[in-house]
């Protein structure tokens, strides 16, 4: 056995041996303080692009070592496969089509879009809110640029960032897929906003990463005396790619690789932080992206790893993505092929702080405590795979059945209806190369079930993402 499995594997023994010694090892050394939270959540990349994911040029110690202290997840899925609705996803708990974050004709938040998250939709901020929690938003939002949508307005006390994509306010004339693989950052005049004022436009990408990281240090800092939730939300690896001074021809990977290797540093830069504040035992973190990578740039792409195809398809490259759980001293470090998702992070966190979730909503998301803190299976059994308003596949288990497929970025592509739906065995399969429609038509007829069941029982809400500050 190699020396790192075998270090997994006697680390696992021993947690194990814990909890069946008297109450489990998550009971042990539980401290009677509320739980801090942090997310670190990426923006476009893609399973196969850290380390400990399997990436072979792409360096990430920092990532690699909170994986091997914390639980790493090999099933963990985005809401959606492209930004709006993915991060509408992870802050209400709950599938965009509900909150109406989704759209057949344009699929995220542009700048010059006048709607954004509704007020009615309860956030993980909120829901944390009077459980105690301090609540910052670092990093790209994506819910609505305008004042009635902003983190502020969702139950964040602070926010930093850029609202939006780092590819949108392009300056006129230029031609965007060009710009963005050859990119200068006064090219792109993003605002950069601190809570409801924009204070930079056009800010210095290549510095974005660091002074995300430092504004989420100081926020750890300001706040160890209290429980506190952190949203870092980075606007890398998504186009166009900026990387500071000191990791510029860091990485063998190139530009894309530099990137991720600062955003690694990043991560140990919290990590550390959260140790010397002797904060470490009292915080749970979680990495994860909110969508897998835009294969249509290319180098400045990220890799899906095993799986198919990327960013907007869903097929698994578009929303698997490279999950970490990181709790010292509360989560026992182990390898988890369950099933979870971005949406399961809301009732997590509020069983976490003994929080109420939100009433009169229809939560698509499970608790995952007793996966992260005992040895229990993930109760999430199923996965919905919508694109803008449709539903275009379901897991159930280890089968996925594609009822529409339909490939994505540079150029025209046909829906593609299946009669009957392609029907794939992720644990045989994970790379979704061999239809075994033919002879599972018993499983086939289990997930049509699920499927008309999850259709007939859907409220959709209406489309936030069409309506446009000035209307063609
Ligand atoms: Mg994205």
């Amino acid at each position: 056995m190699p020396d790192y499995n075998r270090r997994r594997f006697m680390q696992t023994l021993s947690m194990s041996a814990a909890a069946s010694l008297g109450g489990g090892f998550a009971c042990s050394k539980r401290s009677a303080k509320r739980s801090n939270i942090i997310v670190i959540f990426c923006d476009d990349l893609g399973y196969g692009d850290l380390s400990v994911f399997g990436h072979p040029t792409i360096h990430t110690p920092n990532l690699d070592r909170m994986a091997q202290e914390g639980q790493k997840w090999t099933h963990f899925y985005a809401g959606a496969s492209v930004c709006t609705p993915s991060r509408a996803a992870l802050l209400t708990g709950r599938l965009p089509i509900r909150s109406g974050m989704c759209s057949d004709e344009r699929r995220v938040l542009f700048p010059d879009s006048r709607s954004g998250l509704p007020q009615s939709e309860v956030t993980i901020a909120e829901a944390l809110k009077p459980a105690g929690y301090h609540t910052a938003c670092i990093g790209k939002w994506h819910l609505g640029h305008l004042p009635p949508f902003l983190p502020t307005k969702h139950g964040f006390d602070t926010y930093f960032g850029i609202p939006y994509s780092n590819d949108m306010d392009l300056i006129a004339g230029k031609p965007y897929y060009e710009t963005c693989v050859k990119p200068r950052s006064e090219l792109f005049q993003v605002p950069l906003m601190r809570d409801e004022e924009v204070i930079e436009k056009g800010p210095d990408q290549t510095k974005l990463t660091k002074r995300y990281t430092e504004e989420a240090i100081a926020f750890i800092k300001n706040n160890k005396k209290n429980p506190f939730f952190l949203y870092l939300a980075h606007n890398m690896p998504h186009v166009p790619l900026f990387r500071s001074k000191n990791f510029t021809n860091h990485s063998l990977r190139g530009r894309y690789g530099d990137v991720i290797e600062e955003l690694d540093w990043s991560v140990g830069q919290i990590l550390l932080t959260l140790r010397k504040e002797k904060l470490a035992d009292n915080t749970l973190v979680v990495f994860t992206s909110d969508n897998g990578p835009w294969l249509w740039f290319n180098q400045h792409g990220g890799s899906a790893g095993s799986f198919r195809n990327g960013k907007g398809t869903t097929f698994e490259g578009g929303m698997r993505e490279p999950t970490i759980f990181w709790y010292p001293g509360r989560i026992a470090p182990r390898l988890v092929q369950d099933m979870g998702s971005t949406m399961d992070l809301l009732p997590t966190f509020c069983a976490l702080a003994g929080a109420k979730t939100p009433e009169n909503k229809v939560l698509d998301g499970h608790d995952l405590s007793p996966v992260l803190f005992g040895n229990a299976s993930s109760p999430r059994r199923t996965m919905y795979y919508y694109r803008g308003r449709q539903l275009y596949a379901v897991r159930h288990g280890r089968y996925k059945a594609h009822y529409i497929t339909q490939d994505c970025y540079g150029g025209p592509h046909p829906q593609l209806h299946h009669d009957p739906p392609l029907l794939y065995d992720l644990g045989e399969d994970p790379g979704e190369k061999f239809n075994i429609a033919a002879d599972h038509a018993k499983i086939l007829d289990e997930i049509e079930t699920i499927r008309k069941n999850h259709l007939e029982n859907l409220v959709p809400g209406e489309d936030q993402l069409t309506k446009r500050s000035i209307p063609r």
